[in-house]
């Protein structure tokens, strides 16, 4: 079994070392990464600071991020907007060029990216974190425009702020309805999180309310904890439903606002439609999919099993039964860069142990947390026996608002070593 220290459970990454600054490899290679959230952004700084002879490009369209992590809290009137967002200003002072633009297509054999605006940018080594995109369609009439009307929140940013907007409008006694789709998706634990803080919104701002999350899914993460903060919290207000009792969503009207599962049709007054995903689009079309839609990758280094010299990282990659997190996203991001600045020094692969931790809010002031640790020795990642857990149940209040304080200095370190 392994033994996990604090340190190493901070770092989060075990057993595996930077490599040697000594080496007879590449001068001055060119590393890109597209996509700047958690994981790529990441991954180009920590390439920066592991070797700063390296040529490190940055592609990403948005100038700013919106971070997924704690937007919940935004969408049940809990934190601000503003607090959400990141920007690339303090790249350029880390050494990582930075080109707003789109990553239009890949030429895996040139080893070219080229943008929507134009440019080619060769590289030799490219990391690949694009997040991911919405399967419009999957969910019978639920496509871009439905979601104008009918958010998933699921990429923070807008659509966050107009399923705030439409819980702000809704009147006292209406329906909430969350529908959550079958894995794998982004944050498994995320739509729960959201179900807990809306129902805290409900309870204290429009009591006769309810939210019904309607679930593709037989069970979810941390289930028996949320289902004890919410028999003790709001039992009048959370109903949940699994895929046995008529919980899957299988179409939707975004005119009339209804939903149909297989055997009955909804009517909520504000809809959450968390649509089943897939890897971000440009991730298909450089050919690093399979048929899930999902990137496969070799669990030592993140190297994608259909493409030389291409590293996927974050929730775009197959490497479960880690989640699909920005705690894992980064941790990915950091070890792809180690790995590829030992390639650049002629060093193999080299296997190590993972870790991610993820926490929910159930209420504002009480989190509850589910920690992995995992190997990729193999190449493919396994989760360690007998390692982390969750949080226990029937923990203290105490404890639980220690676990609040902490995913918050989570989100903060996180966001500064991204984003610094
Ligand atoms: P992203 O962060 O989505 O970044 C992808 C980036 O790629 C984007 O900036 C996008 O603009 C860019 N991009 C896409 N296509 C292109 C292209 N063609 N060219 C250039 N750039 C491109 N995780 C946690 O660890 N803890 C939490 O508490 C937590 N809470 C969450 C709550 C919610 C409500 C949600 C929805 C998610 C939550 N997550 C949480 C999950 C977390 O947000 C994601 O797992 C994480 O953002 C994944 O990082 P990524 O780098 O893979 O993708």
């Amino acid at each position: 079994m392994i033994k996990l220290t604090r340190r190493n459970v901070l770092a989060g990454l075990t057993a595996l070392s930077a490599p040697p600054l000594l080496g007879m490899g590449r001068a001055r290679a060119r590393v890109v990464v597209i996509g700047g959230g958690f994981g790529g952004a990441t991954a180009a700084r920590y390439l920066r600071r592991l070797d700063s002879a390296l040529r490190v490009t940055l592609i990403e369209p948005k100038s700013s991020y919106w971070a997924c992590p704690l937007s919940n809290l935004v969408i049940g009137g809990l934190r601000d907007m503003a607090q959400q967002r990141c920007d690339y200003s303090a790249m350029q002072e880390a050494g990582v060029s930075v080109i707003q633009d789109l990553a239009a297509d890949i030429d895996p054999i040139k080893k070219t990216v080229m943008t929507q605006n134009g440019s080619v940018i060769d590289y030799d080594y490219l990391i690949m974190s694009p997040g991911i995109d919405m399967r419009w369609g999957a969910v019978e009439g639920y496509d871009e425009a439905a979601a104008e009307t009918m958010p998933h929140a699921w990429q923070a940013g807008r659509q966050t702020e107009l399923l705030a907007r439409q819980l702000r409008a809704m009147d006292d006694g209406g329906t909430v309805m969350i529908s959550v789709p079958d894995g794998p998706y982004r944050c498994p634990p995320g739509p729960y999180e959201r179900a807990s803080v809306i129902a805290h919104y409900l309870k204290t701002q429009k009591p006769k309310s309810k939210l019904i999350i309607l679930d593709a899914k037989e069970s979810f993460s941390k289930q028996d904890l949320f289902q004890e903060g919410w028999a003790e919290h709001y039992r009048d207000i959370i109903e949940w439903r699994g895929r046995s009792d008529d919980g899957r969503v299988i179409g939707v009207n975004p005119d009339s606002g209804e939903l149909r599962t297989d055997f009955e049709t909804h009517l909520p007054d504000v809809a959450n439609i968390i649509a089943p995903q897939k890897a971000g689009e440009i991730a298909a079309r450089a050919g690093l999919t399979d048929a899930s839609g999902w990137c496969p990758i070799n669990g030592i280094n993140f190297e994608s099993r259909q493409q030389n010299d291409i590293y996927v990282i974050g929730d775009a990659a197959i490497a479960n039964p880690m989640p699909k997190s920005a705690f894992s996203a980064a941790l990915q991001g950091k070890l792809a860069a180690i790995q590829i600045v030992r390639a650049v020094r002629g060093l193999p692969p080299q296997s190590s142990v993972l870790t991610n931790t993820c926490y929910s809010y159930v209420t504002p002031n009480s989190a509850v947390s589910i920690t992995g640790v995992y190997d990729n020795k193999t190449g493919q990642l396994s989760a360690v026996a007998g390692a982390g857990g969750t949080t226990p149940l029937g923990a203290s209040a105490d404890a639980r608002k220690y676990e609040s304080e902490q995913a918050l200095t989570w989100f903060n370190n996180a966001a500064k070593e991204a984003f610094g």
